[in-house]
């Protein structure tokens, strides 16, 4: 539709279209609420199914969860574990190397859907950026200090997500 010259004139006069930007950009700054966050002092929810960082669980007496049926490292489509196993003298099987290369990993949580023992994880942790690849080969050691920083974490995000498996 033609704006009638008129019209137009007394428009640009007045600057109704900056008054109407200004308006605008007050609404958001003091009326409206707020969509962003100050991160990092400020964190959005995250789902019970979010995908993060590698953890291997413990039982609560200490005794590592994984015992080393290698079903994760089968699965991973980025063959992103190696995993090591030996002999206990009680006859139980435990790893002695369990590595994942974090480069390869594309979180895809077939690791943690195949663990029989639930404790190969993808915890809520997504804070974990380095400087250099190296950084990013997580060992044995590693992946069981993560699953004892964030056990009371994930022990809660299975249990709001175990009514939907
Ligand atoms: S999340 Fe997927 S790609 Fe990453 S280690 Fe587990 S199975 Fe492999
Ligand atoms: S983490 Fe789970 S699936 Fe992987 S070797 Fe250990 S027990 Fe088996």
């Amino acid at each position: 539709m033609k704006i009638p010259l008129k019209v137009m004139f007394l428009k640009n006069f007045f600057l109704i279209e900056l008054f109407q930007g200004m308006w605008l950009t007050l609404k958001y700054m003091y009326l409206k609420k707020k969509v962003t966050l100050a991160y990092p002092y400020e964190k959005g929810p995250l789902s019970p199914r979010f995908r993060g960082e590698h953890a291997l669980r413990r039982y609560p007496n200490g005794e590592e969860r994984c015992i080393a049926c290698k079903l994760c490292e089968a699965i991973c489509p980025a063959q992103a574990i190696t995993i090591e196993s030996e002999e206990r003298e009680d006859g139980s099987r435990r790893t002695t190397r369990y590595d994942i290369d974090m480069t390869k990993c594309i979180y895809c949580g077939l690791c943690e859907e195949a663990c029989p023992v639930d404790a190969i994880v993808e915890g809520p942790n997504f804070e974990f950026a380095t400087e250099t690849r190296e950084e990013l080969y997580y060992n044995k050691d590693k992946l069981l200090s993560n699953g004892d920083r964030w056990e009371v974490e994930i022990a809660n995000r299975l249990e709001q997500d175990a009514q939907y498996r």
